[in-house]
């Protein structure tokens, strides 16, 4: 049988010996290559030494995935990083939107007052570092693919370290295995694009490590990963870490990990000369001091990491000191999902004309990034917002919505059905703080999922991210670099609204083209 016409792609391996051997052979390339994390819990409180590891969740084979689209996706990175540096800079629009959505958000307005403090006594760290990661699904039309957005991420935009390690898996069994099945899926039908997620990634901070300098206090300088506690997907970090760190033979850049919860433990704010250089103080040796030239935030994305008001006290020290912050407040706050809602809204519906012209006035920029928007209206009092309003609350209407708060990190959203019984019990006075969006619905795709060593086979939904890294000076607006990164795909069964790998629900894929 034949791959070639899609048709039969990807086999479904109905011989038990040959699933086993397949099976085999990705639990131990996982292993062998790091596409894995920690253990859950309750697997981890039996290891004492913590020492295990489990294989990531994967598709056995990669999902077919547009051409077209994925070429149009990767293609239009640089302009989303543009548009998202630029959003960054203007802090009256995200004011306006802060506005917005602050009543019936303490989060977001707790992180807005953490920009408006350091603001009152002057910024003293102008470049800004975005490693960014636009998603998308394929929207299914007729006969008719578009590539189109479901978010974008600013803040802790994760999986690039593993996502190229699945790309290389599936390209090794392309290579070994898959020729060797009895449904033989032959190396040349496999069009597998090159990801080199992690390198990418690491390149963007390697930018803005160098871009930082020396220390005018004689330290050496650092980049600072800041993590969450008990964080079980630490490996997809690692490897953006030794990426960095290989990137250079002579000066390898000294990585730290340190948890959100203990920035105000091991690090201080140069106490002379009005430099707030962030220092770092590692606590496996008191000797050392170090200047963090980049604070890369893997958490502070959302209320779970401010359990205390300490942890604000934290993100301030951060956000004015002179270390270059992955992401700035503003920048993580350009990821509200209000900004992409404004941003998608067409100017006919919308007071002022649209943001996005604004924000890309070149005539094929704005064309190139319009196309990948879907419909997603504002649910506060405009009409437009009246409107959305009537469709989340009628029964039919709302099948074909998605709710969204301004959150991260995946299990926020509300989906169809539960839409109009989520709003009642929220205050219509803060109703606004929510945005509603179309669902996207891709074109059907089978596949087999390996997780905690169990095969689920049936309908999958996929999702492309792909990674853009972005550094610009705020005040001048220039950008100093600015790049496609390479690709995430994720996938989960069709049964599943939410797509979160960390969250349980998806798995990591890599794509082949069709
Ligand atoms: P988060 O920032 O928490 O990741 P997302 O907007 O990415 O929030 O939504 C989480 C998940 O919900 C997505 O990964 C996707 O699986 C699903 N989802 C979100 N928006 C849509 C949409 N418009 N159509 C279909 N699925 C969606
Ligand atoms: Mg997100
Ligand atoms: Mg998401």
């Amino acid at each position: 049988m034949s791959s070639l016409t899609g048709g039969f792609y990807p086999p479904t391996l109905d011989d038990a010996l040959e699933k086993d051997r397949l099976v085999q052979t990705i639990k131990d390339w996982t292993i062998a290559n790091g596409l894995a994390v920690r253990p859950p819990p309750a697997v981890a409180s039996n290891d004492s030494g913590g020492i295990l590891a489990m294989s990531a969740p994967v598709t056995l084979f990669p999902s077919p995935f547009s051409k077209s689209c994925f070429d149009e996706a990767t293609a239009i990175q640089t302009q989303y990083n543009e548009l998202y540096a630029r959003i960054s800079q203007d802090e009256e629009f995200l004011s306006g939107l802060v506005q917005e959505v602050a009543g019936g958000d303490e989060f977001i307005a707790n992180l807005w007052n953490v920009h408006l403090r350091v603001k009152e006594e002057g910024y003293v760290q102008n470049l800004a570092l975005g490693l960014f990661r636009s998603d998308y699904m394929v929207h299914q039309d007729g006969d008719n693919l578009q590539i189109k957005q479901v978010e974008f991420n600013t803040i802790a935009s994760s999986f690039g370290g593993l996502s190229a390690r699945t790309s290389q898996l599936h390209k090794h069994l392309a290579k070994t295995e898959y020729p060797l099945l009895k449904d033989a899926v032959p190396r040349s039908s496999m069009d597998l694009p090159a990801n080199d997620s992690a390198e990418g990634l690491a390149a963007g901070l390697a930018a803005a490590f160098s871009a930082y300098g020396k220390s005018a206090l004689g330290h050496p300088t650092c980049v600072l990963f800041l993590v969450q506690d008990g964080e079980r997907n630490v490996f997809d970090q690692r490897h953006l870490e030794y990426a960095l760190q290989q990137s250079s033979d002579t000066d390898p850049t000294p990585v730290f990990r340190l948890p959100f919860s203990q920035i105000l433990t091991h690090t201080t704010l140069a106490p002379s000369g009005g430099g707030r250089q962030l220092l770092y103080h590692p606590p496996h040796n008191p000797a050392f001091t170090f200047e963090v030239a980049v604070a890369y935030l893997r958490a502070g994305y959302g209320p779970g990491d401010y359990a205390s008001p300490t942890a604000w006290e934290a993100r301030y020290q951060l956000e004015r000191s002179a270390a270059i912050a992955c992401p700035s407040v503003l920048t993580q706050l350009a990821g509200m999902k209000k900004v992409q809602q404004v941003l998608a809204t067409p100017p006919s519906v919308s007071a002022t004309p649209s943001a996005l012209r604004r924000f890309m006035p070149s005539e094929s920029a704005h064309t190139a990034l319009w196309k990948t928007f879907t419909n997603i209206y504002p649910l506060d009092t405009t009409p437009a917002g009246q409107e959305a309003r009537r469709l989340a609350t009628d029964a039919e209407e709302c099948k074909k919505y998605v709710m969204k708060p301004q959150r991260e990190g995946g299990g926020n959203n509300f989906y169809r059905s539960a839409i109009p019984q989520q709003l009642k019990g929220i205050p219509e006075e803060h109703w606004g703080s929510y945005i509603l969006m179309e669902i996207i619905t891709p074109p059907p795709v089978v596949n087999t999922i390996l997780r905690n060593g169990q095969l689920e086979h049936g309908g999958v939904i996929c999702e492309l991210g792909v990674y853009g890294t972005c550094l610009w000076d705020q005040g001048t607006g220039e950008v100093l670099q600015n790049e496609e990164s390479g690709y995430l795909l994720r996938t989960k069964g069709d049964q599943s609204e939410e797509g979160g790998v960390a969250a349980g629900f998806g798995c990591m894929d890599s794509c082949r083209l069709v």
